[in-house]
């Protein structure tokens, strides 16, 4: 039962960045929808946990190793991941764009031909990106987190960058100096809380049942509308 899950202090995962989803303020202290929809489900639910901001590639292998308990990190529920973690209740809906500096002429994929694209390490984004290279014929650079991923492109290294639409358009609209020249999303999915396949049941359990009280009284909404206002 969700009342087995009172018994330990879990390890939780986030990102290191992903706004909105997870940050740091400038006090040093991390905050955004994942960490508040987290952390307020663990108090509700009566769980007690330390949330881990690791690079989201590591933090997900964590999960499968056994060093971490679950991951909380704009993760898509995705069919390939689906075989090895369970996931909770979809949350947030997403998808993959991609994005070129704002000062670039690029308007069409088939402009990155020989150029470089930037990517991170082990995401949906990635994956989408590796599955149209051939056609496409652009080179690929690894990232391990967002923020140096984006600025690759904003210094020119990279032409362009593959990243989950509401990250995206937050970054932009947050001053990033990148465009989405189409407004094509590809693999639309959903965002969910993830722990190994078969592992930690009651603590998946204790997460879908806050996330169902918190989606039902207004405080989902309230976390979501904190960071993007009243439009989404
Ligand atoms: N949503 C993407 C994925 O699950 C990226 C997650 C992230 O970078 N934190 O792969």
């Amino acid at each position: 039962s969700a009342a087995d899950a009172k018994k330990t202090t879990y390890n939780i995962t986030t990102d290191v960045t992903y706004p909105p989803f997870e940050f740091q303020k400038e006090n040093g202290q991390y905050t955004g929808i994942d960490v508040e929809i987290i952390h307020t489900i663990a108090k509700r639910e009566g769980f007690a946990m330390n949330l881990k901001p690791i690079s989201f590639n590591s933090g997900a292998q964590m999960v499968l190793s056994g060093q971490m308990d679950a991951i909380i990190a704009g993760m898509s529920i995705t069919p390939e991941r689906q075989k090895v973690y369970d996931f909770s209740r979809p949350y947030y809906r997403t998808g993959v764009v991609w994005a070129v500096s704002s000062k670039s002429k690029i308007k069409n994929l088939s402009q990155l031909r020989g150029q470089t694209v930037a990517l991170k390490t082990g995401t949906a984004s990635a994956d989408y990106a590796k599955s149209i290279q051939k056609k496409y014929g652009f080179k690929v650079s690894y990232f391990n987190d967002s923020n140096t991923m984006y600025n690759d492109v904003v210094v020119g290294n990279s032409a362009a960058t593959f990243e989950d639409l509401p990250v995206m358009q937050y970054a932009i609209k947050n001053g990033l100096e990148l465009r989405i020249p189409s407004s094509k999303v590809a693999n639309a999915g959903w965002y969910g809380f993830a722990v190994k396949k078969g592992k930690n049941r009651a603590l998946l359990r204790a997460f879908n049942k806050g996330l169902v009280a918190i989606q039902k009284d207004g405080t989902y909404d309230r976390i979501v509308k904190k960071y993007l206002g009243q439009s989404q």
